[in-house]
């Protein structure tokens, strides 16, 4: 873990709002816990922000605060972070509420070598998301509190590159992910469908699957018992450090 960017003077630039500022909650460099990418070195950019409210949600602290920056200036600490170019993680919060901004800024990181995935729920339009960004879809769950909140428009968005990701709590939730991802072929449009326990949001200490609010074995023994075209996904920040840690 590399602990990156706050605790230094607020710039002129971050006291004067533009057109070019992102509300930025933290950026810092540690090891990327979820998807295909799991275990690779990532910078994470996390924005500021969120329109949902996921019962779960263990980045609560991203809905308000943060800071302004300009896009030069994140784009500096990315570069400061991992300079000789590997992944960046765009995410908050929301991060496609700051679309204006954030679209250009994630074309950048692509034109200067990084590869760039976006972790997002679904609810805003990714259409204008640059095409060799890796979206990391965020399909809500029942349990989640916050169901029917993706757009189905964005399926039409999805690249073979992409990633769609379930948080489950319960067999409910389960079965929700297994027929959505069975309903709209999902194994045949991107490159992983992801079935993830939940976890406990104020989960902190042992670093183990005790936080899971579903049993990992459990979601593992449903999959292999439907046959399910899906990868289980753990996140693995949470085994490596203590669950309650932030900023990795
Ligand atoms: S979308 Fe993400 S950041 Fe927003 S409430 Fe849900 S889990 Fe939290």
């Amino acid at each position: 873990m590399v602990k990156a960017y706050w605790n230094r003077p607020i710039t002129r630039s971050q006291m004067t709002p533009s057109r070019d500022c992102m509300q930025i909650t933290e950026i810092y460099k540690s090891l990327q816990g979820e998807s295909t990418h799991a275990g690779l070195p990532c910078v994470f950019v996390r924005l500021t922000g969120c329109n949902l409210r996921c019962s779960w949600c263990d980045s609560e602290y991203t809905f308000t605060g943060g800071q302004r920056m300009a896009s030069d200036e994140v784009f500096d600490e990315v570069v400061r972070l991992s300079p000789s170019g590997g992944l960046v993680e765009i995410t908050g919060g929301e991060p496609m509420l700051q679309e204006r901004e954030l679209v250009p800024f994630m074309q950048r990181l692509l034109d200067a070598g990084y590869k760039v995935l976006l972790e997002t729920s679904g609810e805003r339009p990714l259409a204008a998301v640059p095409k060799r960004v890796i979206k990391i879809v965020d399909v809500k769950c029942p349990h989640s509190g916050e169901p029917d909140t993706f757009d189905f428009a964005n399926l039409e968005a999805l690249a073979p590159h992409d990633e769609m990701k379930f948080v489950i709590g319960d067999r409910v939730d389960y079965e929700f992910a297994r027929d959505f991802a069975k309903q709209q072929r999902l194994a045949e449009r991107v490159n992983a469908v992801l079935f993830s326990p939940a976890f406990r949001k104020d989960a902190n200490g042992a670093r183990d699957a005790s936080h899971c609010l579903l049993d990992p074995r459990q979601l593992a023994e449903w999959m292999l018992a439907d046959d399910v075209p899906a990868r289980l996904g753990l996140q693995i920040h949470k085994f490596i450090w203590d669950p309650a840690l932030k900023g990795v």
